[in-house]
């Protein structure tokens, strides 16, 4: 029989799974921007900080990013670091902003997120560690990939002229 306080700490196991997972949080100061939890508490919104650095997820159709058509680029919100171009975002139908390729082979780092019973592969900004969203295998050609971002994590920049 299973007592309350076995069923307590198969709980408290579970959540630390949950954060073991997340590799931003473990591999701090291996990017180069780094700043202490209450640096990035006051340089993001409470809604951007609770996406880049505790990888929620923004509730589906908010961003205004859905709507974003511009010729431009769409940077981390983190460090400014430029992570995706309007020439690969494309309408996935899910309510969040889609790509199906970085701007650059190492402007993403990708990590393995185990968190809520599930294996997903997470989508991080390489240059501060910011998480970003996740990567899918059903994407369009030519990569077959699915960049899933929240909105929240990114600001767009028009290109000039
Ligand atoms: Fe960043």
């Amino acid at each position: 029989m299973i007592s309350r306080r076995e069923i307590l700490l198969s709980g408290g196991a579970g959540m630390a799974l949950m954060l073991a997972g997340w590799p931003a949080m473990a591999a701090k100061g291996a990017y180069p921007v780094t700043h202490s939890e209450a640096e990035w508490r006051s340089l993001l919104e409470p809604a951007q900080f609770a996406v880049l650095r505790e990888a929620a997820t923004e509730r589906p159709f908010t961003s205004p990013l859905l709507h974003e058509k511009r010729t431009g680029t769409f940077d981390c919100a983190g460090c400014g670091q430029a992570v995706f171009s309007s020439k690969t975002k494309f309408e996935s139908g899910t309510g969040w902003p889609s790509f199906w390729e970085p701007l650059a082979d190492d402007v993403v780092a990708t990590g393995t997120d185990r968190s809520y019973g599930m294996v997903r592969t997470e989508a991080l900004c390489s240059r501060c560690g910011g998480h970003l969203g996740h990567v899918f295998k059903d994407g369009p050609k030519p990569t077959g990939l699915r960049y899933c971002i929240n909105g929240l994590a990114l600001a767009f920049t028009p290109a000039v002229g």
